[in-house]
């Protein structure tokens, strides 16, 4: 049975900045609650955007997380972060930087530096995914998964490729460790390609129209909507109209409260105080 459509929810009027380096828009929690598509707490699209030669790195400056995970996928352009941990990476595109903030973590995000002088189109995605209570306080750390890792899913018919994150896409399975079942697919589908999946019925599921227009379950989803699934039926076929790209997302709900604040996410009030309070008594480590 073919997964009802929810709802196609279009690009938001306005973006907003994230600091002064992803201008992003917003589509989670914006146009649907953090408990509607959980494990999913926010999704930020930056789509193809030239900010111009910079001397100067655009970016977000030192900030903490805390309580799930950060994903940043790389559709063009590159981002570099730092973190308190020590680590330090470059997200290059069909990079995905995955990772775990849990306890507490401080870190910045922003244009790797030789891509912030020449200027050129910048795509990403930043979606953060939930961890369930007994996973909050693990110890952060982060998965840099590279695009030759990715699992790869070539089309039939040079409909396209499926590069699967995380989960498991027809049989190929994807190289993230999540806490909590997640798919997460890359789809890049050439003219008139089509492809075909089967989604878990009670998995929260829905898709981002990254470039190009899709119809999907015979239902045509403009570039830069997001197509809500109801939770019945598993199956979702997606044909594109011309070339397009498509982050199809998926997960099991994790049925705890939810409560959000800024970058912190908790399970109660308390609970975020306590993570204001470690935030500021510097038990995040230390970041400059
Ligand atoms: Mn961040």
């Amino acid at each position: 049975m073919k997964k009802q459509i929810e709802r196609i929810i279009s690009k938001p009027a306005r973006p907003g900045m994230v600091g002064d380096g992803f201008r992003v828009f917003n589509y989670i929690p914006g146009g649907v609650t953090q408990q509607r598509i959980s494990p999913f707490l926010m999704l930020d699209f930056n789509p193809s955007y030239d900010f111009g030669p910079s001397a100067r790195v655009k970016g977000v400056d030192v900030h903490p997380h805390k309580g799930f995970e950060t994903v940043t996928i790389a559709y063009k352009g590159a981002v570099e972060h730092h973190d308190s941990s020590g680590k330090h990476g470059i997200i290059y595109p069909g990079d995905v930087q995955w990772m775990t903030a849990g306890a507490g973590i401080l870190h910045k995000e922003y244009h790797e530096k030789a891509f912030s002088k020449t200027g050129g189109p910048f795509e990403m995605v930043q979606l953060w995914v939930n961890l369930p209570k007994k996973d909050k306080s693990v110890a952060p750390h982060y998965q840099a998964l590279t695009a030759d890792g990715m699992g790869k899913a070539v089309l039939p018919d040079n409909a396209g490729v499926v590069n699967v994150i995380a989960g498991s896409f027809n049989g190929v399975a994807g190289p993230a460790e999540t806490y909590s079942p997640v798919n997460l697919f890359d789809i890049k589908l050439n003219n008139g390609g089509q492809v075909t999946t089967r989604l878990a019925a009670n998995h929260n599921t829905a898709l981002l129209v990254i470039n190009g227009k899709v119809t999907v379950n015979d239902q045509s989803a403009p570039e830069h909507s997001f197509v809500l699934f109801g939770n019945a039926g598993e199956e979702i076929s997606i044909n594109a109209d011309g070339d397009a790209v498509v982050l199809l997302m998926s997960g099991e709900p994790i049925n705890e409260p939810i409560v959000s604040y800024g970058p912190f996410v908790m399970n109660t009030e308390e609970e975020i105080h306590e993570a204001i309070q470690d935030f500021q008594a510097g038990k995040f480590g230390v970041l400059v």
